[in-house]
């Protein structure tokens, strides 16, 4: 035991309290509660992570119209036909197992048709109506109700505590360092098992949608310590977020539903540039479509002064609007303008990440003990995601890998820490604090969030690429500088700077895996390789580290193992 750091020993160490994590904790518990569960998260348990955020619902099927088949078709298609498809069936045949759960067992009330059955509303990219929701607060009514579920067992939480690096040996994961960030201190979790749900985080960019707590630490842990990810390149931009200047709220999507009503998109010169993109469908064209649109636009000079374009949704009339979208217009307000009177500035917001670890179905890893659900995890989306599979999979893969991990635990002893790797990796933790001189964190993610923005966006070139990866090698360097002051209690530089560090591996997998896919295909866009290439690229970029921090890439063709290339592209 390293001196001066307290360890903790655990049956399963789960960190994050989204979906996945609350998902797994009560999976865990309730298959075994004699195991000893111990969930850490970074903010506060049910007040933190995007699963919160979610407005939109749930897609599942219920209806006996609907079935799975076309639930994965719709899923399949959508994820531009590279989606993991054991992964991809899994989602839709547990999600209306779990929504059964949700309401009966944890207690979730989801809106109702006049029928008295679940009302089920139409979203992109589906062929029936099968997302539930609750009014537009979704994500609030599933996160408290799991979250009063999981306070009501004996499970330890442990708020504001995060985890810093996966600890492992002879490839096996044998628990965690974190730190209590209120205290300022490390502790060891030594567990049999560690489930990782913290939920990725494409907050990397310059302009970007999930909490803000979020920076990337489980790929980035995930990644330090060995584990094998899939298409990282993919990650989605929602085309309309918010511009509200230095306002935490620039970034905060404005939903789908606002095109999808006759919502118009304008660009500073007054023109409805989706004319140029998408004549056909123009503002209800397909979420990357858009989102590609206003970047051009705003790139080729013909944005606003503050580098957005204008959504417009005045000649809908403001009564409509108000009835319509009441929680859109409340947010619109909190920055001082009329959604329903006039034009608001938006941007392409980075909001979701498709890439993530590789799993099986029971959400298990190639580390031994080591499983991954949510947004950590990759290959259920594909190259891009369906509006209402994001909530969805992060409850169904969280209550897989509770079951999966629980059922581990029981056949395997816990594997010794090793104390020279606690001890680097705090070292490595408090450096900052013994620079005199150096980077500021603050000034560093500036950086960094433009230069993703403009380098591994939503337009990328191997001459972009080749540039944004360079820099990040040097801004790597830069972060090894990071200077902090002050006492290590609730430091919120300190913590800036491990975001930073975890934001900049991030970014550098993502360029890595841009770089080698020489095709377009839903939200990866290369502007020299406008094309999709369904000949060459029905393939998954897997990525391993191999060495220090240094990236290993390979293709591996996508198997069509529930429904045959032939049938599904037509
Ligand atoms: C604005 C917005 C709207 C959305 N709307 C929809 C929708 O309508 N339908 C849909 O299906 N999907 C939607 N999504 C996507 C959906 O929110 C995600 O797919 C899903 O919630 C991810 O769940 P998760 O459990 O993996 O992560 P999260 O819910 O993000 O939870 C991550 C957790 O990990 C914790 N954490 C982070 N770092 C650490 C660390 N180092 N140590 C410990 N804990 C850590 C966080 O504090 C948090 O508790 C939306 C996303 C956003 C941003």
């Amino acid at each position: 035991m390293v001196k001066g750091i307290e360890q903790i020993k655990a049956d399963i160490l789960i960190m994050g309290t989204g979906g996945a994590g609350l998902m797994a904790a009560l999976h865990a518990y309730d298959a075994n509660p004699e195991l000893n569960i111990v969930l850490s998260v970074k903010g506060l348990a049910g007040k933190s992570g995007c699963t919160r955020m979610v407005q939109g619902g749930y897609n599942v099927v219920l209806d006996p119209d609907d079935s799975h088949e076309k639930h994965f078709k719709d899923t399949i298609k959508g994820g531009g036909f590279i989606n993991n498809q054991e992964l991809a069936w899994t989602l839709v045949t547990d999600a209306t197992k779990i929504v059964y759960e949700l309401e009966n067992k944890v207690g979730c009330f989801f809106d109702r048709g006049p029928d008295g059955y679940l009302h089920q509303k139409p979203f992109a990219g589906q062929c029936f109506d099968r997302t539930i929701h609750r009014r537009d607060l979704t994500g609030i009514e599933i996160i408290a109700r799991l979250r009063d579920q999981v306070f009501a067992r004996d499970i330890q939480v442990l708020e504001e505590c995060r985890g810093l690096d996966l600890l492992t040996r002879n490839n096996r994961v044998a628990g965690a360092i974190l730190l209590d960030i209120r205290s300022g201190e490390p502790f060891v979790v030594n567990s049999r098992a560690v489930i990782l749900a913290t939920g990725g985080g494409a907050t990397m960019y310059k302009i970007s949608a999930p909490s803000k707590e979020k920076s990337g630490d489980g790929t980035a842990m995930a990644f330090r310590a060995g584990a094998e990810f899939v298409d990282m390149e993919m990650l989605q931009f929602h085309p309309t977020g918010l511009l509200a200047g230095e306002s935490q709220l620039s970034g905060s999507v404005l939903e789908e539903g606002l095109r999808g009503a006759g919502g118009r998109l304008f660009n500073a010169e007054g023109e409805r540039f989706m004319e140029r993109y998408d004549p056909d469908r123009m503002e209800r064209s397909t979420r990357d479509q858009v989102a590609r649109g206003a970047y051009l636009e705003i790139m080729a000079g013909r944005g606003t002064r503050s580098g957005g374009v204008l959504l417009d949704m005045s000649h809908l009339g403001a009564g409509f609007v108000e009835r319509t979208f009441p929680g859109m217009v409340d947010r619109v307000k909190d920055i001082g303008k009329d959604l329903a009177r006039e034009p608001i500035e938006v941007s392409p917001t980075a909001h979701f990440h498709m890439g993530g670890v590789r799993i099986d179905r029971d959400c298990r890893s190639n580390l031994e003990g080591l499983f991954v659900a949510g947004e950590d995890a990759g290959g259920v989306h594909g190259a891009n995601r369906l509006g209402g599979n994001g909530v969805a999979e992060s409850t169904v893969f969280g209550a897989r890998a509770g079951d999966a991990a629980a059922s581990f635990v029981s056949e395997y002893d816990l594997s010794a820490v090793d104390d020279a790797q606690v001890n680097a990796v705090w070292q490595e933790t408090i450096r900052p604090f013994s620079l005199s001189d150096g980077e500021d964190a603050y000034g560093l993610r500036r950086e960094l969030k433009l230069l993703t923005w403009e380098k591994i966006g939503v337009v990328r070139s191997r001459e972009q690429l080749l540039q944004g990866i360079q820099r990040l090698d040097e801004m790597k360097d830069r972060a090894e500088r990071i200077k902090v002051k002050g006492s290590r209690q609730y430091n919120m530089d300190w913590n800036e700077a491990l975001n930073v560090r975890n934001l900049i591996t991030v970014a550098r997998m993502v360029a890595q895996s841009a770089l080698i896919r020489e095709e377009s295909r839903g939200s990866h866009y290369r502007s020299d390789f406008p094309k999709t290439d369904n000949d060459n690229w029905l393939k998954n970029i897997l990525l391993i580290r191999d060495g220090k921090e240094v990236i290993r890439l390979y293709g591996k063709a996508v198997m069509f193992s529930r429904i045959p290339q032939e049938e599904i592209i037509k």
